[in-house]
């Protein structure tokens, strides 16, 4: 039973007023709202437990190094990791793929060495492999998509060369919504082969994830986009290249020992955990993902595929609509312009109804070249929002096309 009176009691934020009006908050895709459940363990171990992780002889900093490892058991059983040693913090998905762009390049490529991104990739997992790239000289490589939003498989194939070194691309597309079918490509990568960073920053807290059946070497996301708290990140991978690799920044803890002459590295996944971690959000990240795992995500993805179903059908029925991504099981991401209505003015309007979208390219410029606009509307559903929501942007939609 998906209770959704009760999911959206557990944010508090979901029941206050923007402009005098309810708030309808379908910005999801840029970051998610937080349950009381993960506000409340934040400010507690603020209050009672706070100390620096990994050093301290003493009860508190024992006690926060024990919660600090406990989520990353957490983060490691939620996405069916092999080993705790394969779960590395980071700030973000951005940050873990400038950890890959960076070490894997310097270890493993050499000029004229390509990497393969998709057409519909969020610009960091783009821009990284261009400094990579303007680095090292390694070549860009681009899965084109059809008008859909599927990723064309079979010039994917054709893209591969002996020079083919790695695949990075997104589970979920943000724009889009296109769930891309990257068991498939991880197969086709390493029948060449050739490792895959799958960018699930829009998968993770939509679909379950299993890095061990998805195969994956790498595979990352950001905690905020899985009600989790901002400026946590993790990158899972696969221990016999996280081993590979060279540690990504120096500094504390991602030693072992340090001498004028000579310094040796931490083991994983320490080495590559520079500095003090945020431990406080691992925490809150660990605490988001118990929230949803209680939930359940398979029965999270069952609501939310009914949600983009009903959603899909009244969108569509609006005259004038034009939606940007419609490949079979698409996540719940609607993409759109109406008539001449520029999107900025379509989200500003719609906000002074309470309804919360995000308007632009949506950190995806490349696609938006691709698709021959300069932006869309998007509307980005989350395991709290109702039909009643998609009734009220749908009736906003409405509103704002008569008054144009
Ligand atoms: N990749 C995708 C597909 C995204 O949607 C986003 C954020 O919207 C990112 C990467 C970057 O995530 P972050 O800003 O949390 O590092």
């Amino acid at each position: 039973m998906y209770d959704i009176a009760q999911i959206r009691a557990d944010f508090p934020i979901l029941s206050r007023q923007v402009y005098g009006k309810p708030l309808v908050y379908l910005d999801n895709s840029a970051t998610t709202q937080k349950p009381r459940a993960v506000v409340e363990a934040i400010t507690n171990e603020y209050y009672s437990v706070n100390a620096n992780v990994h050093r301290g002889v003493h009860f508190l900093s024992q006690q926060a190094t024990e919660l600090h490892e406990a989520s990353r058991e957490t983060v490691r059983r939620f996405i069916h990791a092999r080993s705790a040693n394969e779960i590395v913090f980071t700030r973000g998905t951005t940050e873990s793929i400038n950890l890959i762009a960076s070490t894997f390049t310097e270890a493993c490529m050499k000029e004229g060495d390509e990497v393969m991104v998709s057409v519909m990739e969020h610009h960091s997992n783009i821009v990284p492999w261009q400094l990579a790239a303007a680095r090292k000289g390694i070549v860009l490589k681009v899965i084109p998509m059809d008008d859909q939003g599927v990723l064309d498989m079979e010039a994917y194939r054709k893209l591969f060369t002996p020079r083919t070194m790695l695949v990075s691309v997104a589970h979920v597309s943000n724009t889009l919504g296109t769930v891309n079918p990257v068991r498939e490509m991880v197969a086709i990568a390493h029948s060449r082969g050739v490792p895959v960073l799958v960018d699930g920053a829009q998968s993770i807290s939509h679909i379950p994830i299993d890095v061990q059946a998805l195969d994956a070497d790498f595979f990352v996301f950001s905690s905020h986009k899985v009600y989790g708290p901002t400026g946590v990140g993790v990158l899972y991978g696969k221990e016999k290249w996280l081993d590979r690799l060279p540690p990504y920044q120096g500094g504390g803890e991602m030693i072992q020992t340090v001498s004028f002459e000579r310094t040796t590295f931490n083991e994983l996944p320490f080495k590559f955990e520079a500095g003090t971690p945020d431990y406080i959000g691992t925490h809150g990240l660990a605490k988001a993902l118990d929230y949803v795992s209680a939930i359940g995500m398979d029965e999270i993805a069952a609501y939310e595929r009914e949600l983009t179903t009903y959603a899909t059908g009244r969108l569509n029925a609006i005259p004038g609509i034009r939606l940007f991504g419609e490949a079979p099981g698409k996540s719940c991401v609607f993409s759109f312009l109406v008539g001449n209505i520029h999107h900025l003015d379509m989200g500003t309007l719609l906000d002074r109804l309470g309804i919360a979208v995000r308007t632009g390219h949506h950190c995806a410029q490349p696609l938006m070249q691709r698709l021959g606009i300069e932006g869309t509307v998007r509307a980005s559903f989350a395991l709290y929002n109702t039909k009643e929501e998609v009734d009220a942007l749908a009736a906003g939609i409405e509103r704002v096309r008569r008054m144009f």
